[in-house]
Order: C-alpha cells, then structure tokens, then sequence
C-alpha cells in the first residue's frame, strides 16, 4: 500500500498541455509525492460541456503522461454517466485508500479562487489538502478576488509558502527547490507552491487550431500529433 502522499489533479484537459504537466511535475517534486492521479472531468457542473467527447480527452492525457512513472491516469469521472464533482471523487477515493494517506488535491491559484462555488466545497478540506500553484511574489491572501470565507480558510490552515522556504519564492531566480520537510498531514491544510509559470491556456490552443495557427511546443508531440491524427478543434 502507498504511504507517500499522493496527489490528485483534475482538469477538463481539453486538450492537456505543458502548463498543466509541468504544474504536476513541481508539485510532486515539491510534496514529495509518490503518484498523481490525473482525473480528466466527465460533465464539469462549473463550466460548458467540454466540446471534445472524453475519450479524445482520456486518449490525448494518456499520451502525455506515457513517460513519467510518477502519473497515473484515472478515468473515475468520465465512466460516471452524471455530472463529477470533486467532493464525491475525493470521497470515493478515500473508500479507496483509506483516511490515513495524506492526498493533495493539486490546483492552479484560479481554480483555487472559484472554490465557493464548488459542491460541499468545505467539506474537501476534511478529505484532502490543497495545494495551490501560484505565480512567485503573487499575494493570493491579499488578491481581491478572494472571497471572505475562503479568505478565512486560507488563514486557518495555510501550513507554509511551500518549496524554497519561507520568503525565498518571492525570488523567481532561486535555485531550484527542495521537497517539504514538513510531513504532511491526511487533510485540512493548504500550501502555495511557486511554480514555473507557462502561460498557457486549452482555450488559446483551441482558438488557435480554430484559426489554423500552430500549437506545436506548447504540448508534448505525441499530443500534438493526435490532434492532427483526428482533426480536434478544426474549424467547422
Ligand atoms: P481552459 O482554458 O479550457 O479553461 P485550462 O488550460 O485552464 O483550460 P483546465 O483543465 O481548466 O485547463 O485546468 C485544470 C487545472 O490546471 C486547474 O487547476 C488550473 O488552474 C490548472 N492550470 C491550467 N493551466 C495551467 C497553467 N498554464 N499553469 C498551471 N496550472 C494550470
């Protein structure tokens, strides 16, 4: 049975490109964690229908993360015939792996920002912690965008600004960072990891395949050329 932390990461990925896979790589670098489970989303209740059926979007992931030993596609959403919604993965999840396995639902700072809306959104604090991915020296407990409540939530459980130590992800020239020592706990803290930032969005690649415009090295080749291999996101 798997000890190390584990993180989860769902996303429409529609399609999945560098911005997301490399979020996931230095955050499990920066938690230490033993696997991330990549969960592409069936029916988002927070968003349109993603345009591209779910199993492009499965087959498009699975490509993408062939050649790291760390992720690990899981497809419990999209089997669901019914609209997903992360409290309830996390809670199948937990029937799964039990309470004692600290699991990080891993998020970008805008994601993290639209929590309120989530179903039972406080209630994934008791089964996950959070680890929100943000831009080095971005205030996210000041941003104007937080709402009260989570603002509140935000300052009762954030743990650490995580990976280069107190301060020093303000430096986005710093060497590279070390994984937390602080052991994680099963649930209920949050943690800002500075990360790389690539600016990169699905719906630009989809306008741009839409415009015929390139969208080569913005996600890996095998992603790039299934795209092609099946005409995704052409214009009508
Ligand atoms: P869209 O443009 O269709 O909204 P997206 O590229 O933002 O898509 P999603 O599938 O909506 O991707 O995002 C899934 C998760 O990945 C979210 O937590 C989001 O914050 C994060 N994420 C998306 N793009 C990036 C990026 N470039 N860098 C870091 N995290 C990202």
């Amino acid at each position: 049975m798997v000890s190390s932390p584990i993180g989860i990461f769902g996303g429409t990925f529609d399609p999945i490109h560098f911005g997301h896979l490399r979020m996931a790589e230095e955050m499990a670098e920066a938690l230490d964690l033993a696997e991330v489970r990549i969960i592409p989303a069936g029916q988002p209740p927070h968003r349109d229908a993603p345009a591209t059926p779910a199993a492009h979007r499965l087959a498009m992931t699975r490509l993408a993360i062939a050649d790291n030993a760390r992720f690990r596609l899981d497809d419990r959403e999209v089997r669901l015939a019914r609209a997903s919604y992360t409290v309830d993965t996390l809670a199948d999840l937990r029937a799964e792996l039990g309470h004692v396995l600290p699991v990080w639902l891993l998020m970008g700072a805008d994601a993290f920002l639209g929590l309120p809306a989530w179903k039972e959104w406080r209630r994934l604090f008791d089964l996950a912690n959070i680890a929100v991915a943000y831009r080095p020296g971005y205030a996210l407990l000041q941003s104007d965008s937080l709402n009260a409540e989570l603002r509140q939530e935000l300052g009762n459980r954030l743990v650490s600004e995580g990976g280069r130590g107190k301060g020093e992800g303000k430096n986005p020239g710093a060497p590279h960072p070390s994984p937390f020592t602080l052991p994680s706990s099963p649930a209920g803290s949050i943690r800002l990891i500075p990360i790389t930032q690539l600016d990169i969005a699905a719906t630009d690649i989809r306008a741009r395949l839409q415009h015929r415009q390139s969208v080569r090295y913005l996600m890996p080749d095998a992603v790039h050329d299934y795209i092609q291999a099946n005409e995704l996101y052409s214009p009508a």
